[in-house]
């Protein structure tokens, strides 16, 4: 089998001969501890302790002044657009290569996603892509930017950061200024990952982070709000809490709010996860290194970080030589309960975005038939 030492290099680093799965949480720490003190506390909803300490300990992880718990990763991210301004009719630029909830939030605001191309080294936005898009497709009426063609606002850029390697935010946050576009970043798989020293989602507007079960670290579900401005922070946090006016009693409502808030009992969950944050990226640093060396000398291009930035590694991957050796890799795997997973298929090629404005996208496309994630979870050595 052509990929057998890979299955058994797998096996090995994970000490187990029981299936690998892509990417599961480790609880080792005061997780049931802060679940208990929550119960107790008769806290467990929408407002508690667990909420106001997590939006202050990932303000000082990432570096914001403000951070606002939401529910998901996909609430957080359609909050964020809105009080970006994003509204109904207005496109909202960001890339093929995605999750879905980047393109499902973009849609919530009742805007449309325009998509251009990736970068084949970082993964994430292509910053040449997105200046061709800007400066040929579009153009400012005062000071407004517009799609020249479909005379719809330009309102906002969605960068993701895939796989938590950090695309060329700096140069994507140099053009939404020279256009007036608001940067939202979709860093929901980037926590821990930075641009020499400043983490990813806070160069732009606002930035967005996820606590699924899936991700780096987890709430059980959760997302937050990052960002330095204080507007911001406040109309992400009104908004997401059915935007009540503040009063003793009384209910009085100014706009059409939302109810995603972070509720108290997931709040103590990803408390405890993010005490542990930092050793579960030196882990992951550890496992992506091993990894690099391994597939060197089978000559098979594993993505490594972005030179002058530095990946959380949550989800690592290879680069295959063509779809051919990608499908043939991912059967062998999986058959043999190492779980592999083919990058997600392309948004454009998504019914609901079909229609949707697109630059050319080789880039993205050559990338969805080569790329595979391998199983990445934090290795707890005992
Ligand atoms: C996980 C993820 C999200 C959404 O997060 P949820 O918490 O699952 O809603 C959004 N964007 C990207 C790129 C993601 O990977």
């Amino acid at each position: 089998m052509k990929y057998g030492h890979f299955i058994d290099y797998v096996k090995s680093q994970f000490q187990t001969e029981k299936f690998i799965p892509l990417h599961e949480p480790r609880f080792n720490g005061n997780e049931k501890k802060y679940l208990c003190e929550a119960i107790d506390s008769t806290f467990v909803s929408s407002v508690g302790a667990f909420v106001d300490r997590f939006e202050q300990n990932v303000a000082g992880f990432v570096g914001t002044k403000y951070a606002v718990a939401v529910v998901n990763g996909t609430a957080a991210l359609h909050i964020a657009l809105v009080v970006a301004g994003v509204e109904s009719g207005d496109e909202v630029i960001t890339q093929p290569l995605t999750f879905v909830a980047t393109c499902n939030a973009i849609s919530y605001c009742g805007a449309q996603p325009v998509f251009v191309d990736v970068d084949q080294h970082t993964m994430g936005m292509c910053p040449l892509s997105l200046e061709t898009f800007l400066r040929e497709e579009t153009e400012m009426r005062d000071g407004v930017c517009f799609n020249k063609r479909s005379n719809r606002k330009v309102t906002a850029c969605v960068p993701m950061h895939v796989f938590g390697h950090p695309c060329d935010i700096r140069r994507i946050a140099a053009l939404c200024k020279e256009f007036s576009i608001s940067l939202v970043e979709d860093a929901a798989e980037g926590l821990g990952s930075r641009v020499e020293k400043k983490s990813v989602g806070t160069f732009g507007d606002s930035g967005v982070f996820s606590f699924n079960g899936n991700k780096v670290i987890t709430a059980g579900g959760g997302g937050v709000i990052v960002t330095n401005d204080e507007r911001t922070a406040k109309l992400a946090k009104h908004l997401t809490t059915t935007a009540k006016v503040p009063h003793a009693w009384d209910y009085e409502h100014d706009s059409i709010g939302f109810n995603c808030r972070m509720p108290n009992i997931n709040a103590a969950l990803v408390c405890a996860q993010l005490e542990q944050l930092n050793d579960f990226l030196v882990s992951k640093r550890k496992l992506a290194m091993a990894y690099n060396q391994f597939f060197c000398d089978i000559d098979i291009d594993f993505k490594l970080e972005p030179e002058g930035t530095t990946s959380n590694y949550w989800l690592n991957t290879i680069q295959l030589v063509d779809k051919e050796n990608q499908v043939e890799f991912l059967k062998q795997t999986n058959e043999m309960g190492v779980m592999t997973r083919p990058v997600w298929r392309l948004m454009n090629q998504l019914s609901m975005f079909s229609d949707c404005f697109c630059m050319p996208i080789n880039n993205a496309v050559f990338l969805s038939d080569r790329l595979v994630n391998i199983p990445s979870s934090v290795i707890i050595h005992k």
